[in-house]
C-alpha cells in the first residue's frame, strides 16, 4: 500500500479533512500524491484582488502545507473554483491519472455526506469515485492503454467528512503538525489561528471518542480485492 493519491477540490481541503493521515502515511514512507481540482480561484471576498492572482497564491499555500507533511507531488488540475462538475472529461482526466500513477490507496470527499452543501466537495468525491472505476476497466477511456499503461485497480479509499465512518487513523501523534499546516493557508484561515486550531482539536478529539483515540481523524473505508 505504498503510493498514495489524495483527490480534493480546493487547496486547503486535505488539510482540513485528512492531513494527520498524510502526516502518518509519510513517515511510514508512503509516496502521496495531492490532485487539486480546482486552485481555489475564488477563495476570496476583495473585489480588487483577481481570481488569477488568488489562484497562484492558493497553489503556492498548497505546496507549502504540503511540503511540511512531506507530500512528494501536488498536482493541480485547474477546473474553475466553485463551478466543478462531475463531468466525462473529468472522469477521463482523473481515470488517465490513476493508470499512470498506480496508486494502492486513493483518499478524497465523501460526496455522499448529508447537507455537503458545496457542489465542488459534491463532484470533487463523486468524480474521484466514478474515475477509480472506470480505471480498472479494459473498455472504459481505451485510447489511454497505450505503451505500458493498463487499467489499475484501487486496493482501498478512504472517503474524509463523512457521516459514516468506519474507520478510524489515530493522530495524537501529530495534530500540532497538522494545525500548522493548516496555518499556511493564510489567505483562507487568516491570522487568527488559535480559534481554527481550538476547533480542530475539538473536531478530532470528538472523532477519537468511539475508537478511543485522543486525537483521530474518520474514514468510510472500502476495500476492494
Ligand atoms: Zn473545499
Amino acid at each position: 500500500m505504498e503510493r498514495v493519491v489524495v483527490i480534493a477540490a480546493h487547496p486547503d481541503d486535505p488539510e482540513f479533512g485528512c492531513a494527520g493521515t498524510v502526516i502518518k502515511w509519510a513517515q511510514a514512507g508512503k509516496k502521496i500524491t495531492y490532485v487539486l481540482l480546482t486552485s481555489g480561484d475564488k477563495g476570496s471576498h476583495d473585489p480588487d484582488l483577481r481570481p488569477g492572482r488568488m489562484a497562484a497564491r492558493r497553489e503556492e499555500e498548497q505546496r507549502a502545507a504540503a511540503r511540511d507533511l512531506g507530500v512528494e507531488q501536488v498536482v493541480f488540475l485547474r477546473y474553475p473554483d466553485g463551478l466543478l462538475e462531475n463531468t466525462l472529461e473529468l472522469r477521463r482526466q482523473l481515470a488517465n491519472l490513476i493508470r499512470q500513477h498506480r496508486p494502492h490507496v486513493v483518499m478524497t470527499i465523501d460526496p455522499w455526506r448529508h447537507y455537503q452543501l458545496h457542489p465542488d466537495h459534491r463532484a470533487a468525491g463523486q468524480a474521484a469515485l466514478d474515475a477509480i472505476y472506470a480505471a480498472r476497466e479494459w473498455y472504459i477511456f481505451p485510447e489511454q492503454l497505450v505503451g505500458d499503461v493498463e487499467p489499475w485497480r484501487v486496493k482501498e479509499v478512504y472517503l474524509f467528512w463523512t457521516d459514516n465512518a468506519d474507520y478510524w487513523e489515530d493522530v495524537s501523534c501529530c495534530i500540532e503538525r497538522r494545525i500548522s499546516a493548516l496555518a499556511r493557508h493564510a489567505s483562507q484561515v487568516g491570522l487568527d489561528m488559535e480559534k481554527l486550531a481550538e476547533r480542530i482539536r475539538t473536531y478530532a478529539r470528538e472523532a477519537g471518542r468511539e475508537p478511543g483515540y485522543e486525537y483521530a481523524e474518520a474514514f468510510k473505508r472500502f476495500q476492494f480485492s
